[in-house]
């Protein structure tokens, strides 16, 4: 289907990009690739009335290194990260993840800003970057603020942000050596969406599992984490895995759809998430 009509803007600055946000109201919406805003509209799901693009805002796009943080720019593209040697070093679960994320041309124009910010929980990074504790930095009229990836993913589609503001940044922890991490995905179809994912975060302790920080991904509205996998995991020894998987799916609430049931997902959970884990402990 083609798109309701709208008007065009085009950001100079973070700035600019705001007070255009406020000068064209709620109907108006924020351009990043594209690559889940312009499907939407083509199913006339979104009909704003003004798009406003952050295409050109390459200081947006950026890897840095910040002490025990990587700072990357909201305009960061998935195949930046793909590539991206500091994000290799310290933080290699996004660059592997968004290796994961559609087909090349998804990769080439989507961003790590517009996939959050897009706020779907079956949506990869979202969990990934829970999973990492990361945090957004947000800039509106009134200045900037930083909110953790948590607190951000209110309900479906449904995030922190307010009407007049712009995702800046995202901070994501480097993660210590001997750290390891995996993000696990189960479509139906090749370079699918995730009908569940489950990103893995585990630190090692004198032969022990130190901590576990496990993400889902479509197990219910926002990214959950596995609270109850993780809390049985501390200070474990790694044979406890697959005992502990099985708790996966608790506080979860998966729907049921074309690509999966609710009950599948459920398996899927307890599965993937055994699997997550035992590859980021190297087993
Ligand atoms: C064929 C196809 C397959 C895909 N497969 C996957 C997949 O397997 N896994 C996956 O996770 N994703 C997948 N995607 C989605 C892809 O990752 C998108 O790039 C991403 O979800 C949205 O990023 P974007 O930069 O394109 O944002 P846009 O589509 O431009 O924007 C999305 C939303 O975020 C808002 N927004 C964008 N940037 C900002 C910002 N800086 N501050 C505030 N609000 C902002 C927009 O206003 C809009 O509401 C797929 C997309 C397609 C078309």
């Amino acid at each position: 289907m083609i798109p309701m009509a709208f008007d065009y803007e085009v950001a100079e600055s973070v700035d600019h990009a705001i007070d255009l946000l406020g000068q064209h109201g709620e109907d108006s919406k924020l351009l990043a690739g594209g690559h889940s805003l312009i499907p939407i509209m083509r199913l006339r799901l979104a009909a704003p009335t003004v798009l406003i693009d952050l295409g050109r805002l390459e200081e947006l796009r950026y890897v840095r290194d910040g002490g025990d943080h990587l700072a990357i720019g909201a305009m960061t593209r998935h195949r930046d990260l793909l590539f991206n040697d500091l994000v290799k070093e310290h933080c290699g679960i996004v660059g592997w993840t968004a290796g994961l994320l559609g087909d090349p041309s998804v990769q080439h124009r989507g961003t790590l800003g517009g996939t959050l910010s897009h706020g779907d929980s079956s949506g990869d990074m979202p969990s990934v970057i829970t999973a990492l504790e990361g945090e957004l930095t947000i800039k509106g009229p009134q200045g900037e603020r930083t909110v953790e990836a948590a607190d951000f993913f209110q309900d479906y589609m449904m995030t922190d942000l307010g009407e007049q503001e712009v995702v800046t940044e995202i901070r994501v922890p480097k993660l210590a050596p001997g750290t390891g991490w995996s993000y696990k995905k189960f479509s139906r179809r090749s370079q699918d969406w995730a009908t569940v994912g489950v990103a893995a975060v585990v630190e090692r302790s004198n032969g022990s599992i130190g901590s576990a920080r496990i993400a889902l991904t479509s197990m219910g509205a926002t990214p959950i984490r596995a609270a109850a996998v993780e809390q049985a995991l501390s200070g474990a020894s790694p044979d406890a895995v697959a005992e502990a998987s099985q708790s996966a799916d608790e506080g979860t609430n998966p729907s049921s759809d074309d690509a999966a049931s609710a009950e599948f997902r459920r398996h899927l959970a307890r599965v993937f998430t055994q699997r997550a884990v035992e590859e980021a402990l190297g087993r």
